[in-house]
């Protein structure tokens, strides 16, 4: 057992860990700070929605945490296990005690195996897979370029997940497919939502309306998957009225419920749905102002993705550094997130918005329109911004992006 103490703690290597942990150095190269992570691999999820339609390669959204913590930030390879807020300890799993002065915690979210029985042992055969599912996304194009027709479900379950709108992405580009390889007549395509709406944000929900039924998609709203029988192929929901609904299917894409790591709740730095309870705004946690946190595993209200990772990550950083100068943490974060909708190949509806749920849009167009502009910075722009910038702590406007509307 070791016991190590640094300035500035920082549980999760993903998109929040290094960014916030890249901007810190920057500010200040001396400060001490380690980064507590288990994986050996980062990933730029957000294109796994490109992978799963066929137009991105799996590797190509994989780099190794050594290239991407900056140097000077002690990588610490192993997982928090308990945070002890009062004595300001981190316990991991092999038992090691780090102190910190400051905490930030962003481990990200996991999904709830258990929300779905049948879902861990059928998904990645039998045209069961999922976009969520590190290890199965190329099995989402296998399966979706090799279906034969039939009945193809898209589902989207109850409760907070990462990017709200992956589940229909896929879905849309799915429908192209299947019609550029002569299935899409003998096929039935149907949206399965948990919810009671195609978005969140009223000026996007529109416009995606008219999508699916320009598509020939059959929305299913209330419907939350709860089980799989891969034998009779049939997914069986609850529905608002308490009843439960089985249908039978051909493929099937699950967006399963999510969860922050158990270890939030169990450390008293959780709230009531085990989210790290921190201010919306200031991303101080509620009750230790020494801890902060942001990205998918926080309780902050915005829709769980890289783009309002962008936005938290200097607040968070501002705010340590001006509790570190004694100083009130005055910068808050707006509610900034960004949902690129795939709506097909080629073709993308860039919904940003922040809390007062309204379009934010970063180019002087009408956001509600599916653009090919927009499918462009998905496939091409958004990578390289988030490798090249976001994760080095290096600024970017969009204002620099113009150039891709001429
Ligand atoms: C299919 C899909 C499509 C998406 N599309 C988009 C999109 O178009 N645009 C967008 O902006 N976002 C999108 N996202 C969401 C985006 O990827 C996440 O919001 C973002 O990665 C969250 O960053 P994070 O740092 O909070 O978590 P992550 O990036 O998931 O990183 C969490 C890190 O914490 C580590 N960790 C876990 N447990 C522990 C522990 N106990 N101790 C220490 N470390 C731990 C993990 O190993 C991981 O490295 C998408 C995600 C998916 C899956």
């Amino acid at each position: 057992m070791s016991n190590k103490s640094f300035q500035i703690l920082i549980i999760g290597g993903g998109a929040a860990g290094v960014t916030v942990a890249s901007q810190l150095m920057k500010k200040n190269n001396n400060l001490r700070i380690a980064i507590l992570e288990p994986s050996e691999n980062h990933y730029y999820q957000p294109a796994w929605t490109l992978v799963g339609g066929g137009v991105y390669q799996f590797e190509d959204t994989v780099k190794h945490e050594d290239k991407l913590i900056p140097r000077g930030v002690t990588w610490i390879k192993d997982f928090a296990e308990n945070v002890d807020p009062n004595q300001n300890q981190v316990t991991t799993k092999t038992g090691q005690i780090i102190n910190y002065d400051y905490l930030v915690v962003c481990p990200g979210v996991q999904i709830k195996w258990d929300s779905i029985t049948g879902f861990r042992d059928t998904v990645g055969k039998n045209n069961v897979t999922s976009n969520y599912v590190k290890e199965v996304v190329d099995y989402t194009w296998e399966t979706i370029n090799n279906f034969k027709g039939g009945t193809a479900i898209f589902t989207f379950p109850a409760g907070a997940i990462k990017c709200p709108g992956a589940p229909q992405k896929i879905m849309y580009m799915a429908e192209e497919t299947f019609a550029k390889n002569g299935v899409r007549d003998k096929t039935k395509i149907i949206y399965a939502n948990a919810t009671g709406k195609m978005f969140g944000v009223p000026a996007y929900c529109k416009p995606l309306e008219e999508i699916v039924q320009r598509k020939g998609i059959e929305v299913k709203y209330g419907h939350n998957l709860i089980e799989l029988k891969p034998d009779t192929q049939e997914a069986v929901f609850a529905v608002n009225d308490g009843e439960n609904v089985t249908i039978k299917y051909d493929m099937i894409h699950v967006s399963p419920a999510m969860k922050a790591p158990d270890f939030i709740s169990s450390s008293a730095i959780g709230n009531e749905g085990g989210w790290v309870d921190v201010d919306k705004f200031t991303c101080q946690h509620n009750q230790y102002p020494n801890i902060f946190a942001l990205g998918d595993a926080s309780s902050i209200p915005t829709s769980k993705t890289a783009a309002a990772i962008r936005k938290e990550a200097p607040v968070v950083v501002n705010n340590i550094l001006a509790l570190m100068a004694q100083q009130k943490p005055i910068d808050k974060y707006a509610g900034y997130a960004c949902c690129p909708l795939v709506t097909g190949y080629g073709k993308t509806i860039m919904a940003e918005f922040d809390y007062t749920k309204e379009p934010t849009p970063s180019f002087p167009l009408d956001p509600t329109k599916e653009r090919a502009s927009m499918w462009l910075v998905k496939r091409y722009a958004l990578p390289w911004i988030y490798w090249n910038r976001m994760l080095k702590g290096e600024p970017f406007e969009a204002d620099s992006w113009r150039f891709l509307l001429k």
